[in-house]
């Protein structure tokens, strides 16, 4: 049987940078990374990038093969956890290997879930998740003249330009609820997200849900539950990720919407801790159980759960033996479309706020929404999304991460010639 100091499942922005953090911390540890993915690790959030044409194949990769032997970090590739023993604190992998550990990390991301419909195994359907996912975009659409998007969100939005940039002329998007993005967007930031998607040619059809796939000749055509009929050469789909937890069935993890977690990002079975997309952790800023699905999270928990994992073992540098660190960020996910961009910072929810505050128009084509909520009777901000609006990203930002009292400028928030620098001076 294997052994390892700490044991890693999941190679990517969460797992590298714990590896990383307790490499740093114990260089005389052993470290183990098992991925189910074919690659060292890279960066998903250059995926877009790659497609469009605006970076190659190899700046996708974040970490060369040699970095791991340099580093001594065991990186086991192309195989999967597929049952944990947390009593014998043993892994056991899918190809026939188990790995004893003496502190497992958890960070396994989440896989895209499929769409389910009749023809939804077509051969010209699109997911992006993965690099060969981004390959295979690539070559498909520049074949293709009519692309259809299902699923608003980040990576529906990823897929309008990335259909375009590679040569496809009639891109539409196929929206289930009444206005794009329903649900995380109020109307009027939709219509502004929605007006840079027209002008750039993309046709946005509402109250549109697939039903099935008919398929001949290369050529699907998407029909709607209402009976409409869009033909693709190629259909992105973006329907969200889930994490596949089934291989931790009977280990006695408290697993929740994902991985229950505290502070610490510590689970409730000793010596196992979740980072990244997979972890519903104890957010202290915000004050409540949270899952995030973005990058800088995932990087930042990593950093922070690495550093418990080394500190808490025998043998940790010595002043900081035993030091636990509380994971404490307010991240944001932005990305760029065409000539507009979207972010959501914090959390821009309007069950959470107690009051959201508008600036900008859609006359001007800019929104921002500013979410703001008293907490521990300190009036916060404690979220925003920000359409067009980029300037503002940066301050509202710091607002919530720094967590100061605004009250005082409240009533300004909605004026646009307000500097919101102001929040934190
Ligand atoms: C196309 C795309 C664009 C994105 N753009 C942005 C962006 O602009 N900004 C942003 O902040 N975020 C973006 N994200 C989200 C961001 O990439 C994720 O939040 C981040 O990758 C999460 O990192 P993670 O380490 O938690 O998990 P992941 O990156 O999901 O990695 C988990 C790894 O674990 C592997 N794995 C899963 N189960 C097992 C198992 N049982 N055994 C072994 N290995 C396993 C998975 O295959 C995967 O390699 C984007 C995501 C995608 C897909």
């Amino acid at each position: 049987m294997k052994s390892a100091d700490y044991l890693i499942i999941g190679g990517s922005a969460a797992g590298t940078t714990a590896a990383e953090t307790i490499r740093n911390l114990k260089p005389d540890s052993s470290i183990s990374i098992v991925t189910d993915e074919n690659h060292e690790m890279y960066s998903r959030v250059s995926l877009p990038h790659y497609i469009r044409g605006k970076i190659d194949r190899e700046q996708v990769f974040l970490r060369k093969p040699e970095y791991y032997s340099e580093k001594n970090i065991n990186l086991l590739k192309n195989t999967k956890a597929k049952n944990l023993d947390s009593k014998n604190k043993v892994v056991e992998l899918a190809n026939g290997e188990q790995v004893q550990y003496g502190k497992l990390l958890i960070s396994v991301g989440g896989y895209v879930v499929p769409l389910k419909i009749p023809g939804s195994d077509s051969k010209n359907i699109f997911y992006m998740r993965t690099v060969e996912d981004a390959d295979a975009i690539i070559k498909a659409s520049k074949q293709a003249k009519s692309a259809v998007i299902i699923g608003g969100g980040f990576i529906g939005l990823e897929f309008t330009s990335c259909f375009k940039v590679n040569g496809v002329s009639d891109v539409t998007l196929l929206v289930r609820e009444d206005y794009y993005w329903k649900g995380k967007l109020d109307k009027k930031s939709a219509q502004v997200l929605s007006n840079t998607l027209k002008k750039n040619g993309i046709t946005i059809e509402t109250n549109e849900e697939a039903d099935h796939f008919d398929y001949s000749n290369n050529q699907s055509v998407v029909v709607t539950k209402s009976g409409n009929k869009y033909q693709a050469d190629v259909v992105g789909v973006g329907i969200g990720i889930r994490s596949d937890l089934s291989w931790l069935d009977g280990s006695g993890i408290k697993i929740d919407r994902a991985i229950v977690t505290n502070e610490y990002l510590e689970t409730n079975v000793p010596d196992i801790y979740a980072a990244g997309d997979c972890a519903q952790f104890k957010d202290v800023i915000f004050e409540r159980e949270h899952i995030l699905g973005n990058w800088a999270n995932a990087t930042s928990q990593g950093n922070a759960v690495g550093k418990t994992m080394a500190l808490t073992s025998p043998k940790a540098p010595e002043g900081q033996a035993g030091q636990r660190t509380v994971f404490e960020t307010a991240s944001s996910y932005s990305i760029n479309f065409f000539d507009g961009s979207c972010t959501f910072i914090g959390v821009a929810d309007e069950d959470y706020a107690d009051e959201i505050i508008v600036r900008g128009s859609v006359e001007n084509h800019k929104m921002t929404r500013i979410f703001v909520k008293t907490i521990n009777n300190v009036m916060r901000v404690v979220g925003a999304t920000v359409i067009n609006s980029t300037p503002d990203v940066a301050p509202l930002t710091v607002a919530v991460k720094s967590k100061v009292d605004i009250s005082q400028y409240k009533d300004e928030l909605a004026n646009a010639g307000f500097d919101l620098k102001n929040l934190t001076l």
